[in-house]
């Protein structure tokens, strides 16, 4: 067996630290926004290169709350894409506003800056491009086209902790960043959990007064609000897993250079990694014109190979009233028929990735596609 991801060996690895933050909670007797809750947004939005870190309870309410911060509702389009989680187009939904899709660049699979003019209107009020896999999407453009149109950035960092665009942290060049420490992201918590990064103090007031109710003060509502807040179990094991960061998003740096090496010719397509940028492999995601049967030969076999995403977020059954139809926008549609998610997280190891790379080869050859 070739697990996608081990979250216990990862737990047995820092064990003793995370054991001792569990217990500092329990001992404390204090279990919602506490002393580990702003430890652990001050530490992450350092690490960023933000001034502000807002903990909530997941990736989705990230991007709901920092939306809703920047004013978005009913009647206003957010610009995204389609070959993203589904997460981020429910939390566009649920502020009421109409998600507006643009293709993706057939490289980089991140949000093509040159069809995102066309899709500029009036009740244009966020782009929201997704850093898939742990590459950053072409900031550059997006922030130059939002700057001249009055239109805010929101990122959808859930993949990305700690991946760069020109030696900037994915997040830190919007008005807002959004992350998800869903358990097997590259920084995961044991449970749901998430943050929203800015450096623009409004905003940040506003996200802490959405995620509670909307207080000022407590029982006192200055705004409508919900409740979406981070927890201290949370916080302390996300303290702890920020100090690997940068070690696992090395070795998952190491295993998709090793995957770079010995898919060499074979006909998959390995990713690109864009010069722009640095990629933290969330996903290794390869591209098979023979992807369902090269999934079910490695299944078989015990890999834990994915596909993310099969089914892109405009033709899903849920939005079709977004008006979307299939041919609508290709590169996404093709890359969805195409890909699929090699194992790379830190856990794996170099000899399981050698028998992944073994076996694709012999699926390759068994069916005479060896280039
Ligand atoms: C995981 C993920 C989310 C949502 O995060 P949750 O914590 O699961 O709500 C949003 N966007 C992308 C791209 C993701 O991968």
């Amino acid at each position: 067996m070739i697990p996608f991801s081990d979250l216990k060996l990862q737990y047995l690895s820092i064990k003793e630290k995370i054991d001792a933050g569990i217990e500092r909670v329990l001992a404390s007797g204090w279990f919602i926004l506490g002393s580990e809750v702003e430890a652990f947004e001050e530490e992450f939005a350092a690490y960023v290169g933000a001034s502000h870190g807002i903990g909530v309870g997941s990736g989705t309410e990230a991007l709901h709350l920092a939306l809703m911060a920047c004013g978005v509702g009913r009647g206003d389009e957010v610009i995204t894409v389609s070959h993203t989680a589904v997460a981020t187009v429910a939390a566009i939904e649920a502020t009421g506003a109409r998600p507006v899709f643009v293709d993706i660049d057939p490289l980089s699979y991140t949000m093509d800056p040159s069809h995102l003019e066309e899709k500029i209107g009036p009740a244009t009020r966020v782009i929201l491009p997704v850093h898939l896999y742990g590459q950053t999407a072409d900031m550059d453009p997006i922030l130059v086209l939002a700057e001249e149109h009055g239109i805010k950035v929101i990122e959808d960092a859930a993949q990305a902790h700690g991946a760069e665009y020109k030696e900037q942290k994915a997040g830190s060049m919007g008005d807002a960043g959004c992350f998800s420490f869903y358990p097997t992201k590259n920084l995961g918590a044991f449970g749901d959990a998430g943050l929203v990064v800015t450096s623009d103090p409004v905003m940040a007031e506003r996200l802490r007064l959405l995620r509670q109710y909307g207080w000022r003060e407590r029982y006192v509502s200055s705004i409508k609000g919900f409740n979406s807040r981070l927890d201290e179990l949370q916080a302390a094991i996300l303290r702890v897993k920020l100090e690997m960061l940068d070690q696992w998003n090395s070795v998952r740096r190491e295993h998709a250079a090793l995957y770079d090496t010995l898919l060499e010719g074979a006909a998959v397509a390995t990713p690109v990694e864009m010069d722009s940028g640095k990629h933290c492999y969330h996903i290794y995601a390869i591209r098979s014109k023979h992807r369902d049967e090269l999934r079910e030969f490695l299944r078989a076999r015990g890999v834990g190979a994915l596909v993310h995403y099969p089914v892109p977020v405009h033709l899903q059954e849920a939005y079709g009233d977004l008006g979307y139809g299939e041919g609508t926008l290709p590169v996404t549609e093709r890359v969805a028929a195409e890909v699929l998610t090699l194992p790379v997280a830190p856990e794996v190891t170099e000899e399981q990735i050698r028998q992944v790379c073994h076996l694709v080869r012999e699926f390759e050859s068994t069916r005479g596609l060896a280039r």
